[in-house]
């Protein structure tokens, strides 16, 4: 919920944010855009203008080549202005492309080729009216010409008649390039004149005529020229105000545009600054949200780690207080158990032999009721492991059955089997708990049933998988319960409120056991009650087909007891009578000599006085605990044997009694079986010691206590184990040395490689070093001898080791 929580407003502002800024950053690039083109635009150059203002120059140019060509009358002159008319022509052309759209340009545009051309007209004018001026000198040249032939050909002359020249237009005089030479048609003789017959005053007449007519010309071309000069004036006075203007235009132009620039440049800085502000603003918001978070997220850890602290805590005390309850059960337990396994072998009784019988199997399964809630916390954190035994299903309903005869009877109730159609068939699976789940529900039938009665009802089925599932019904007829009810009741420490509830006791933990250990064994349970009708709970649990020879048989063992004994004298410590009534009947039942007392103070005093060859400890007692009390008997004598009776079988309860100076540890409740082989232990004579001795030596150089825990208290797992590994290792030892003969390296080290991980297990570390050795040497194939020499070491500890295992599972 939490999570959604932040995840949302952070998902928000990040999608915000990237908005802001992508919008943010759009408006930036936008508005730079807009800056780069215009800037682009003010560096590219106004063609346009640059092309008016070369026409200008071409039309100065123009100007001063006339001038030239007036003045000096040099054909060099004509040419270049000729060019220059041209190139105007095509700048005026060009200049119509680079005109906008724009009325106002095109009317610039215009007014520029029209003044032009008008420029370039008056030049036109100007130079014809030069040629007008010179075509008046050339009568001179005429008169000249003809005075000179007179003078100098007195004979005959040959006169050229030259074909009627055809009259060429004013224009055509002045751009039709040199006049050509006159096409002769006929030469005529003539005679010549004679210089005195030349008459003077028609050539002073001609002459005057000329100039007056020359000075005429001079004067009308004067005339003209004086006005065409003046149109230039004006009409270059308009070409440059034109150019000003379109000057002062672009420099406006120029101005708006920079104008527009900074404009733009402003509106640009200001979108930078907001979206700097808003992006930096969003970010802190988002670093608010999440520090925000990360310290809630960081109290609620602390609150959590408090909590889980606190769990514990609890989880610890509850273990403690079971641990303790369970213990403080064992005493009295231990003690019925204890004696009625005596009053047994005692009575010759066989009604009173059946009865003690029945307290004992009862009192077995009330140990093992302590030992369930010792192992619930187990049995929640499924760590629970299930045996594997083959057990007669009939048989143990039949034990059921008995077990709850008794209380039915007492209630008036019918305690029926019902068992129609079920075959006598073998299983394997958990019988323990089996009858552990029925036990508790067939009690909880008779608790809470007044009249009629309870069946158990029982049916199995195999499946393709060969799997038989068990099918039991535990119907009665009791109070019933409400079908809201139907799904609390397999919870923890749930119990109805009903009057019979109340009268019954019990801690409501029976039917949450009982769900769990069917969860575990992947069985199935389900309810099917009415209030005052009667209730059935049914279950089914899958099993594998067990081994009817398999099926461990409950014997009455005959104990050997050795001789040695009967010289022995024993102290037992506790301070419980029960106990010390129960160890003492024992002992002495087997002709030992015994002492008591009921606290550790009195067994120091005591030990002072008198010998013992052994002393029973307690740990749990008034005035002086058993730690102590060993203590200080050690401190008397270092040889003293005390064997500690515990409780518990915890490490650290054991490793206190060792430190203490106690060799060996009883757990309560013990059997006699137990008790005897704790005793021969204890009191073996020399020779036995010796071999005690050496299988201490192997239990050295292997340590259990591993493999132990692997099986979390499963012993048939751990013998097992032990089985397979002195299986494995004398078959792998003796293919090891074959392979040795053959010199086959690989199969030696493949046969050490197999053998290296068990040992490990049982962590031979001896074994496991050599085993190593011998991998690494067979892997190099060069040191023959060193092999044979590790082979041999190994065969030794594989056999000292195997000893001891043996021994372990022959005490068992
Ligand atoms: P307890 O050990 O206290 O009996 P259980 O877990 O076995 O607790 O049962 C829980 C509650 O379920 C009981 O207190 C009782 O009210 C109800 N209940 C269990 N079995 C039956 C039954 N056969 N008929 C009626 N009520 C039952």
């Amino acid at each position: 919920m939490k999570r959604i929580k932040i995840e949302f407003p952070v998902t928000i502002l990040t999608a915000i944010v990237v908005l802001g800024v992508t919008f943010s950053g759009y408006l930036v690039y936008q508005s730079l855009s807009q800056i780069v083109d215009s800037i682009h635009r003010e560096a590219r150059p106004d063609f346009k203008l640059l092309q008016i203002k070369d026409i200008a120059a071409d039309l100065t140019e123009v100007e001063s080549t006339v001038r030239l060509y007036s003045v000096t009358r040099d054909e060099k002159y004509f040419h270049p202005y000729k060019q220059i008319n041209q190139s105007i022509q095509k700048k005026l052309t060009n200049l119509e492309d680079y005109a906008q759209t724009s009325e106002e340009q095109k009317m610039q545009i215009d007014s520029i080729r029209q003044l032009t051309n008008a420029k370039l007209a008056v030049w036109k004018e100007i130079l014809v009216l030069h040629h007008a001026r010179e075509d008046a000198h050339e009568s001179f040249t005429d008169l000249y010409t003809k005075i000179d032939s007179a003078r100098t050909e007195p004979d005959t002359i040959l006169v050229e008649v030259e074909a009627p020249e055809k009259k060429r237009g004013l224009l055509k005089r002045i751009f039709g390039g040199k006049k050509k030479d006159p096409e002769i048609i006929e030469q005529i003789q003539v005679q010549p004149v004679d210089s005195n017959t030349i008459d003077k005053d028609s050539i002073k007449q001609e002459i005057a005529q000329i100039e007056n007519r020359i000075r005429t010309t001079n004067q009308t071309i004067s005339v003209q020229e004086k006005a065409l000069l003046e149109e230039n004036i004006i009409l270059s006075e308009l070409l440059k105000t034109l150019i000003t203007k379109l000057e002062t235009d672009e420099r406006k132009k120029l101005l708006e545009k920079t104008q527009e620039a900074d404009r733009l440049a402003a509106i640009t800085y200001k979108r930078l600054a907001l979206f700097t502000l808003g992006s930096v603003t969003l970010l802190l918001l988002v670093l608010f949200l999440f520090y925000r978070y990360l310290n809630r997220s960081r109290i609620h850890q602390n609150l959590l780690h408090k909590a889980k602290t606190d769990a514990e805590k609890l989880a610890r005390a509850k273990e403690v207080f079971v641990a303790t309850v369970s213990h403080e059960m064992r005493t009295p337990i231990n003690a019925i158990y204890g004696l009625t396994e005596q009053l047994i072998k005692k009575t010759d009784n066989n009604k009173r032999k059946k009865d003690l019988e029945i307290i004992y199997t009862s009192t077995e399964h009330l140990i093992s009721l302590v030992d369930d809630t010792l192992d619930f916390s187990k049995i929640e954190s499924q760590k629970l492991k299930l045996a594997k035994d083959d057990f007669s299903l009939s048989k143990l309903l039949t034990e059921v059955i008995v077990l709850n005869k008794g209380k039915a009877k007492s209630k008036n109730l019918r305690l029926k089997l019902d068992t129609d159609g079920l075959e006598p068939i073998v299983l394997r699976g958990d019988a323990f708990r089996l009858k552990q789940i029925l036990i508790n529900l067939v009690n909880n039938a008779i608790k809470f049933t007044d009249q009629g009665s309870v069946t158990l009802k029982v049916s199995a089925k195999e499946n393709k998988w060969r799997k038989i599932w068990v099918s039991i019904q535990v119907i009665d007829t009791g109070i019933g319960i409400s079908k809201e009810n139907h799904s609390l009741i397999f919870d923890d420490f749930v119990q109805l409120e009903t009057d019979l509830t109340r009268k019954q006791g019990g801690a409501g933990l029976g039917l949450a056991i009982v769900k769990k250990l069917i969860d575990v064994q992947k069985g199935k349970i389900s309810i099917d009650s009415e209030l005052s009708k009667g209730t059935t709970i049914s279950l089914e649990i899958p099993y594998d087909i067990g081994d009817p020879s398999k099926i461990k048989q409950a014997k009455q063992e005959t104990l050997t007891i050795p001789d040695h004994f009967s010289s022995l004298s024993i102290l037992i410590v506790d301070d419980e009578e029960f106990n010390r009534y129960l160890l003492r009947s024992i002992l002495e039942k087997w002709n030992i000599n015994v002492a008591e007392c009921s606290n550790g103070q009195q067994a120091v005093d005591l030990y002072k006085k008198e010998h013992f060859d052994l002393v029973f400890m307690d740990i749990r007692m008034p005035v002086l605990n058993g730690l102590e009390a060993a203590k200080q008997i050690v401190q008397q004598n270092n040889a003293a044997k005390i064997i500690a009776l515990t409780a518990t079988n915890k490490p650290d309860d054991i490793e206190k009694c060792k430190q203490a100076g106690m060799q060996q540890f009883l757990p309560k409740p013990f059997t006699e079986k137990e008790l005897l082989a704790s005793l021969s232990e204890a009191s073996a004579p020399q020779h036995t010691q010796d071999e005690l001795r050496k299988k201490e030596e192997a239990k050295a150089q292997i340590d259990l206590s591993e493999l132990k825990r692997m099986a979390n208290g499963n012993i048939s797992f751990v013998n097992e184990m032990l089985e397979i590994f002195i299986r494995s290792s004398d078959s792998g030892l003796s293919e090891m040395k074959k392979n040795i003969a053959l010199k086959n390296w690989d199969m030696v080290r493949e046969y050490a490689h197999k053998m290296a991980a068990p040992a490990k297990h049982i962590k031979a570390l001896n074994l496991y070093s050599k085993i190593k050795e011998i991998e690494h040497e067979a892997r190099l194939g060069e040191n023959e001898q060193e092999i044979i020499k590790l082979s041999t070491e190994i065969e030794y500890e594989v056999k000292t080791t195997n000893r001891y295992l043996k021994s372990i599972l022959e005490d068992q």
